[in-house]
């Protein structure tokens, strides 16, 4: 699934193209990526409304309409463009949604396999989602005192716990691998055993990965594009994940591959990460 760089490279691509533009007309494929919405409330507030503004929260994109919010978290096989023309059918042949706009453009939402959803919330429903999500890495008032909040005294492992949406926004299982490499801590090391040091070098990697993701346009491992249709570039600075059984960057040691920790793919060095 898109991560935070990624959808926030996909944010910043799209928007220039949206702030301002009224929707005239949507086109909606298939219910089954909607979530607390109807096809036919979907389709009612969208059409014809205006959007405001276009932003990211965790792994979300935000489309401010007025007092709704179409809330998009791109699957992994999804994408997000905006194309000055609508496609032909032979261009859309995955399209979930497709969003006509004044002047002539498309918003499309594309997704082979659909695991990507959309939920359309008033402002009250957004504030309460919102507040269930854990702080934004790049804002300035996450701190390492701010991390260590987050981790709450859990027992659980490092990895899973900055994984968790209600703890952490926007990391998933790509940059949490890269940072915890980096931090040089073991990413089964139960969060609560952390020494206030442990804080401070996770809270920089983490803040440093993410940014030097955004600035590679995110990581495209496989079907990830950006939205203007390329590919993210940060899959050639990774140092860990998709490398297990590589040399560590860091000492040769051979990296080791798990999905004990959380049944996703875990990659670390034994000797680098303790
Ligand atoms: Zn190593």
């Amino acid at each position: 699934m898109p991560e935070l760089p990624e959808v926030e490279t996909i944010v910043r691509d799209i928007r220039p193209a949206l702030v301002g533009r009224r929707i005239s007309r949507v086109r909606l494929s298939h219910d089954d990526v909607l979530r607390g919405v109807t096809r036919r409330r979907l389709l009612r507030r969208l059409t014809g409304a205006t959007i405001r503004r276009v932003s990211r929260r965790a792994k979300h994109v935000v489309l401010e309409l007025g007092s709704a919010r179409l809330i998009i978290q791109p699957g992994m096989t999804g994408s997000l463009q905006v194309h000055p023309r609508p496609l032909r059918p032979d261009e859309a042949k995955y399209a979930v949604l497709r969003a006509r706009l004044d002047r002539g453009g498309e918003l499309v939402y594309q997704d082979v396999r659909r695991l990507g959803t959309l939920l359309l919330l008033d402002d009250k429903q957004w504030e309460r989602y919102s507040r269930a999500l854990g702080p934004e890495p790049l804002e300035d008032e996450f701190s390492p005192e701010r991390l260590a909040q987050a981790l709450g005294g859990s027992r659980q492992a490092i990895k899973k716990v900055i994984m968790d949406q209600r703890h952490l926004a926007g990391v998933g299982n790509i940059y949490a691998n890269e940072a915890l490499f980096a931090a040089g801590i073991d990413p089964s090391k139960p969060a609560n055993r952390l020494r206030p040091e442990d804080h401070r070098r996770l809270h920089r990697e983490i803040r440093r990965i993410l940014a030097a993701a955004i600035d590679s346009n995110g990581t495209t491992f496989r079907d990830y594009r950006t939205g203007m249709g390329e590919e993210g570039n940060f899959q050639l600075e990774l140092l860990v994940y998709g490398r297990e059984g590589q040399p560590c960057r860091n000492c040769g040691t051979r990296l080791t591959g798990t999905h004990l920790i959380d049944a996703r793919i875990s990659v670390f060095c034994h000797r680098c990460q303790s």
